[in-house]
């Protein structure tokens, strides 16, 4: 695997960082007036010390984290990525051993801090928002999915910083940051997986304490890390079977206190442990408020999960691209290199514009989230100021943005990487690249958090009932498109998907509007990067020339998927 800093050698992901994000803007967001360098001040509290003062020391403080997590990626993991994946996990009497080669690069992230970044700094995380968080992952996510995913597991507890009581945070974010907790998102049962409001495993009050009766499939590492605690966040029934969605409540459940019953033999992600977990009477801790765990916190826990995703496909693409076109550029065909070959040099010209628009959907994506998500932490917001009317509206914007996020990057890294394994010919169905590898593991992408199907019933009512006159989406779509000029293609994909949300509106049979919900979600998503590679384009500094060449050719296919669309839905049957 190509070894150097994921981050410094890395152009376009630099852009976005040094050129593209308006880190003016997200700094004021996040630090509140700089209160943490100010209470810094006053307290000496050690876990505050890094705080910045100014935006350009966030901007320093987020760079050297992003060089050191390129870094430790690119030198490193790349480095023991394969063997890891080779090895794989052995399960014997409870007890998932990992290799030893990952344990040692996991702990490599973490002496940098970069298992709890996104964590507040008065609990000993990085304190960083949510575009450093998603470029953070994107660049682990480059070298490897196993292995990140124990890493950056450790941030779905970051939901606790949200919905728990001050004791509870208190008592338990230092510890599992300091003892390198793995953390699990304890939803999925053997016959529950997408339909989690009637999940069956049931808690029971004895006293003052809760303990939990049931069985969880798919708890990725919840056996923990070689002998290294971890915890699952649990999803459970305090009401009745029939309470539904609302009977359910969210616990924290350490392995010290369940059994791990076995692991799942997979198709990628050989080095992620998939546990099935037995919980009998195991002991819980409440999170939050009973009845609020679904509706609530697992959707808060998730959303955060779904970012993650939207950043591993990126991260896995950007890596097939790289690979298969140093492959192509050395592999003689005919006397030459096949990257002169005009059908594999179209692959990877394809590759490398659409894996562009994947970095801006999933930096937007995370824009829209910071744009709302911190405003909860300014002391006495008036609600009805200009400022929290703005952070209510992107709050709806995150809300369609993330599922159409996950599902586009995660759909489009598996296209990408079919191509990338085809520029490799038969060495690429073979385990002597990463390819193989990388093709099984972007497989998982779009089914696990929510599959691509789910995705898409989170957005469709955003994004339909959005572009009414006044709707939220269509304002979305208005302030990004201002003051740019649009390319004919680009304008000409707008008009359509005008007609595709009118005509799919006038659908009255609900089951044809379910069945083509996603040509419309597929189409506001390919209408949604092509704006945002318009505005990287027009904001570049230095690479206007190659954004416009990714931008004609992004927008002449997305024009030639939205009719295929409208001709669809306008003859649904
Ligand atoms: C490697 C791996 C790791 C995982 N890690 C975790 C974890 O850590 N924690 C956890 O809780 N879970 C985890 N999961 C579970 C994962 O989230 C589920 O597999 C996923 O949500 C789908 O659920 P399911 O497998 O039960 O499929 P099903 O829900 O049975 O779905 C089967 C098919 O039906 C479709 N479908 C179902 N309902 C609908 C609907 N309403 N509308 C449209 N289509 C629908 C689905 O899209 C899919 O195509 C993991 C799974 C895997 C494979």
């Amino acid at each position: 695997m190509i070894k150097g800093n994921y981050f410094q050698t890395n152009e376009d992901f630099k852009e976005h960082f040094y050129d593209l994000v308006d880190w003016d803007e997200i700094v004021n967001i996040y630090e509140h007036g700089f209160a943490d360098a100010k209470e810094y001040e006053k307290t000496k509290n050690h876990r505050l010390e890094m705080a910045p003062t100014n935006v350009g020391e966030a901007i320093a403080y987020y760079e050297e984290v992003l060089n050191s997590c390129g870094e430790i990626s690119g030198e490193y993991v790349s480095q023991v990525a394969q063997d890891v994946d080779h090895e794989g996990l052995k399960y014997a009497n409870g007890v998932v051993t990992h290799p030893q080669a990952m344990v040692d690069v996991i702990h490599k992230y973490h002496e940098a801090g970069l298992g709890p970044a996104g964590f507040k700094r008065k609990y000993g995380g990085l304190g960083v928002p949510n575009i450093v968080k998603a470029m953070i992952a994107e660049l682990m996510y480059r070298s490897d999915s196993s292995i990140t995913i124990a890493v950056g597991s450790m941030g779905l507890a970051s939901i606790l910083e949200r919905c728990a009581s001050d004791e509870m945070k208190e008592e338990w974010i230092p510890k599992l940051i300091s003892n390198h907790y793995t953390v699990t998102m304890g939803l999925s049962e053997p016959d529950f997986g997408s339909d989690l409001p009637n999940i069956t495993t049931k808690a029971v009050k004895k006293g003052d304490d809760w303990y939990l009766t049931g069985t969880k499939r798919f708890q990725t590492v919840a056996c923990g890390l070689n002998g290294e605690p971890g915890m699952t966040l649990t999803l459970a029934r305090t009401g009745t079977q029939e309470s539904g969605a609302r009977g359910l409540s969210f616990f924290i459940v350490e392995n010290k206190d369940y059994e791990v019953s076995g692991i799942e033999k997979k198709l990628g992600i050989k080095a992620s442990a998939t546990c099935e977990v037995v919980f009998e009477n195991s002991k819980g801790y409440l999170v939050g408020k009973e009845g609020y765990g679904l509706v609530k916190y697992v959707m808060g826990m998730l959303n955060g999960a779904r970012l993650s995703v939207s950043s591993q496909g990126t991260g896995i693409a950007t890596t097939a691209y790289e690979e298969a076109k140093k492959y192509a550029e050395e592999r003689i065909q005919f006397h030459k290199p096949i990257i002169t070959i005009p059908a594999v040099k179209k692959m990877l010209d394809r590759m490398e514009r659409e894996i562009a628009g994947m970095r801006c959907l999933m930096v937007e994506a995370a824009y829209s989230v910071d744009k709302y998500y911190w405003t909860e932490d300014a002391k006495d917001l008036d609600p009805l100021s200009a400022k929290a009317k703005d952070a209510k509206l992107w709050e709806k914007v995150a809300n369609t943005l993330t599922p159409i996020s996950k599902y586009y990057n995660s759909e489009m890294c598996n296209d990408l990487v079919y191509d990338a394994l085809q520029v490799f010919g038969g060495a690429g169905y073979t385990e002597d690249y990463d390819l193989s590898r990388l093709y099984r593991d972007a497989r998982i992408t779009n089914i696990y958090d929510g599959t691509t199907q789910i995705q898409v019933n989170a957005a469709i009512g955003g994004i339909t009932s959005g572009m009414s006159q006044t709707g939220v989406f269509r304002q979305y779509l208005d302030q990004r498109s201002q003051g740019l000029s649009f390319e004919k293609n680009l304008s000409e994909t707008r008009k359509v998907f005008e007609e595709i949300v009118e005509s799919w509106k006038k659908i009255t049979d609900t089951t044809l509007r379910e069945k083509f919900a996603f040509e419309v979600v597929e189409s506001s998503a390919r209408l949604v990067v092509g704006i945002l590679m318009e505005r990287a384009k027009a904001k570049s500094k230095s690479r206007k020339d190659l954004r416009k060449i990714w931008c004609q050719g992004f927008h002449v296919d997305s024009l030639a998927i939205l009719t295929g669309n409208l001709i669809r839905i306008q003859n649904a049957i």
